[in-house]
């Protein structure tokens, strides 16, 4: 009997379990699934790559703050090289906004640094939580991706040091090729050292901020028409309802306000997420309710403020570790891009087949991706809808359901974000990105991840 796509994954993780059987730390990603343990090797600002590696034996992997879902930042019974003390910033240009630091730095330190000197991230993701080799390594996008196109857009050069102990300046102009494949590289070129980011000047730290409630597609559709010169729109959709309610939510806008304010920094955050919570806690009915209390929230159709830019931007990082919510069996994510061609259709799909499942997300989130290129080679976003979901991991439940969304985006021409992946199949990977064999040329013989391994069957080269 052919094996089922889970079964193969069971075995997969039986497989390379063989290796983590030796012993080392557990480093999670925000999903907590896969659970593997790695040695870990954290570097620091003297760390001298080649030689903080020498006489291993087995494959490595840099890594930053392990918010990527899924197995891109694990590597099973391998070396993790955690990155966040190579933190340094090196130098600031307020005339041309241009900032150099080592990649460890998070993006939340830089806007510490840059906020209260009128400078603001030209990109960025819901979490400030995660570093600036991570921001590269996966080309992350933010709520700007229509007008600002990817993280990778805004970074003029870095420093790429392989594992025999190469060090590349990479640029559009010198070693153009692997600033192309090292951009949305998946952390598999070598090891990013420091990069120079365009940082973009502010004068407040407030958005002027509208959302509006809209029912259906079509209304989100004539919404994200509308909004095509404000700088940063995103919805939430509620993906639980059905009828007359389905597909409704919050189409969310803003800018930076133009008003001079005070720009001073942000307050550490004090809320903690305490405990694993029991699996039973997120279930249809209770994510069903919060959802209709979301919606309602906002009282009446448009609701306009003038809002600082943490609750917009970060809204979860208020509360810290709140991925403790899902339990111990941890969650799925499950982010694809539709291009136009299908993207209305490919989207009422797959909310549709979501509702049905009765599994619970209560962040779901949707947006319509611009034609900014990127200049990374496997950077995710094209042109089109994008739609993000979390899923509490449920056995017997969960993985068919993301296997069959899997193969809707398939049927529908769009495909899955490996920064928020831990299902998707090696054939689903290779047809979503045909450039991954041009990826595996540019790889480093020693670096490899779980997620690389899954995906192509590739080994690193001992
Ligand atoms: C709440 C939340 C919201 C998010 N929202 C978004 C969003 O809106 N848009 C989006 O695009 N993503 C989003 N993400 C995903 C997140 O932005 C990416 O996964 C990001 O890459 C994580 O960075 P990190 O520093 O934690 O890196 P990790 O997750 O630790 O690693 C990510 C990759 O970077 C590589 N890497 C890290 N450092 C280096 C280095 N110095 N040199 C070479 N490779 C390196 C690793 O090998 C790995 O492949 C979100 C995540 C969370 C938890």
């Amino acid at each position: 009997m052919p094996e089922t796509e889970t079964q193969q994954r069971l075995s997969y993780k039986q497989g390379s379990a063989d290796r983590s059987a030796q012993g080392g730390a557990a480093f999670e990603s925000w999903g907590r699934y896969p659970s593997y343990r790695a040695n870990l090797i954290p570097l620091h600002w003297q760390s001298d790559f080649p030689a903080a590696i020498r006489g291993i034996h087995d494959a490595v992997l840099p890594v930053g703050l392990g918010r990527s879902y899924g197995d891109v930042c694990l590597l099973d019974g391998g070396n993790l090289l955690p990155t966040p003390a190579m933190s340094r910033l090196i130098a600031f240009d307020p005339e041309t906004g241009l900032l150099t630091a080592e990649a460890g730095i998070s993006l939340a330190q830089i806007l510490d640094f840059a906020v209260p000197r009128g400078f603001f991230l030209p990109v960025t993701p819901g979490t400030k939580y995660v570093t600036l080799g991570g921001a590269i390594a996966n080309d992350i996008h933010g709520k700007n991706h229509h007008v600002a196109g990817t993280f990778g857009r805004h970074v003029t050069e870095f420093e790429l040091v392989r594992s025999d102990g190469t060090v590349l300046r990479c640029s559009p102009n010198e070693n153009a090729e692997f600033y192309a494949m090292t951009i949305g590289g998946l952390g598999l070129t070598g090891l990013i050292r420091w990069a120079t980011l365009k940082m973009k000047p502010i004068v407040s730290r407030k958005i002027d901020y509208e959302g509006i409630q809209f029912h259906g597609i079509d209304e989100f559709l004539s919404l994200t028409e509308a909004s095509k010169e404000i700088e940063y729109t995103v919805s939430w959709v509620d993906c639980t309802s059905t009828g007359k309610n389905f597909c409704r939510g919050i189409f969310m806008q803003g800018d930076h306000s133009s008003r001079r304010d005070e720009l001073k920094p942000s307050p550490e955050p004090k809320l903690v997420f305490p405990f694993n919570a029991p699996g039973f806690a997120l279930n249809h009915i209770s994510v069903s309710a919060f959802n209709t209390l979301f919606f309602h929230k906002q009282m009446g159709k448009r609701q306009v403020a003038l809002q600082d830019y943490e609750p917009f931007f970060y809204p979860l990082d208020k509360v810290l570790h709140w991925n403790r919510m899902y339990g111990k069996s941890g969650l799925l994510q499950f982010q694809y891009v539709i291009p136009w061609n299908n993207a209305r259709e490919g989207t009422v799909a797959i909310l549709k087949e979501v509702a049905k499942s009765g599994l619970a997300s209560f962040l779901a989130v949707l947006k319509a991706f611009g034609d900014v290129p990127s200049p990374g080679v496997m950077s995710f976003p094209r042109p089109g809808i994008t739609l993000a979901l979390d899923f509490p991991i449920k056995p017997g439940k969960s993985f068919p359901l993301f296997e069959r969304l899997a193969d809707m985006t398939m049927e529908f021409g769009g495909r899955l974000y490996p920064a928020k992946d831990a299902a998707m199949t090696a054939a689903q990977f290779q047809a979503f990105y045909p450039e991954w064999q041009q990826l595996a040329r540019f790889r480093d013989p020693l670096i490899t991840s779980s997620f690389w391994e899954r995906v192509t069957g590739e080994q690193p080269n001992l």
